[in-house]
């Protein structure tokens, strides 16, 4: 039987998840941002939250953790400590380890930049990642921590997934994201395409969210900083990919 996943919002812009395996009845929270909405989710469904698969330290994916872990006794899943400081944790992951939820399985990928303790976690039979604060769609986060080169090579990582597979980010920023894309990639026929269906889904007040890898490589200026056309509108021509990412998320920093 196929996961579910539920997808609400948290806070001002975060997104809370849920995935749950129908076999087993175990549930993940993906991160937790909150404690209120994620209680209110699994009321709704009728399900016990086992398990919260943190990605990152701060404070917005792991403000509920103490208060669901409290309530539910779960399974607490955080990225090895790079100095970090997440509370409550049972269990502590680096690249490539595999998670069990149910029969579930989400396999960590460490895409550091955001911060350096940042993972995603990939379920590969789901065709699923939920990529938090290193790839948005349309965008990416801020390079807090890491550096340029860091943050360029996770999303190379992420990029290397197949294209039908999901993406599920940590923030609903996906109409700011397209705004700014739009002034470096105006001819992107896929941002275009884009463009229209998020304007579409903000008005019905729907998530953009999910939305497949392959469209985000088309799309998605901050993915395609190796591309010439990139590089040849940032007057980059021939500069490293890296560089390029690096311009293009100082200039999406100050729009
Ligand atoms: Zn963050
Ligand atoms: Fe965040």
């Amino acid at each position: 039987m196929a996961a579910e996943i539920r997808t609400f919002s948290c806070l001002n812009d975060n997104f809370g998840y849920l995935i749950h395996d129908p076999e087993t009845g175990a549930t993940a929270s993906i991160d937790a941002p909150e404690a209120g909405p994620i209680l209110k989710a699994l009321d709704r469904e009728g399900w016990q939250l086992t398990d919260i698969l943190i990605t990152h330290h701060h404070g917005d994916h792991v403000g509920g953790v103490a208060e669901l872990k409290q309530k539910y006794n779960c399974r607490v899943v955080a990225p090895h400590d790079k100095a970090a400081k997440i509370a409550d944790v049972d269990l502590r992951v680096a690249n490539a380890d595999v998670v069990k939820i149910g029969n579930l399985l989400a396999r960590v990928l460490e895409t550091p930049g955001h911060t350096l303790d940042h993972v995603s976690y990939v379920f590969d039979n789901e065709k699923t990642v939920f990529a938090a604060d290193t790839l948005f769609s349309i965008g990416c986060g801020r390079v807090f921590e890491g550096t340029y080169p860091m943050m360029w090579d996770s999303l190379l990582k992420l990029r290397a997934l197949p294209d039908d597979f999901k993406l599920y980010c940590g923030h609903e920023y996906t109409a700011s994201n397209v705004k700014f894309a739009l002034t470096v990639e105006p001819d992107n026929a896929a941002l275009q395409a884009r463009a229209a269906e998020v304007a579409k889904l903000r008005a019905e007040n729907k998530p953009t969210i999910p939305t497949l890898l392959g469209e985000e490589k088309r799309a998605n200026v901050f993915l395609r900083a190796d591309e010439p056309q990139v590089a040849a509108k940032l007057h980059m021509k021939g500069a490293d990919a890296a560089a390029v990412f690096g311009e293009l998320r100082e200039r999406k920093n100050k729009s």
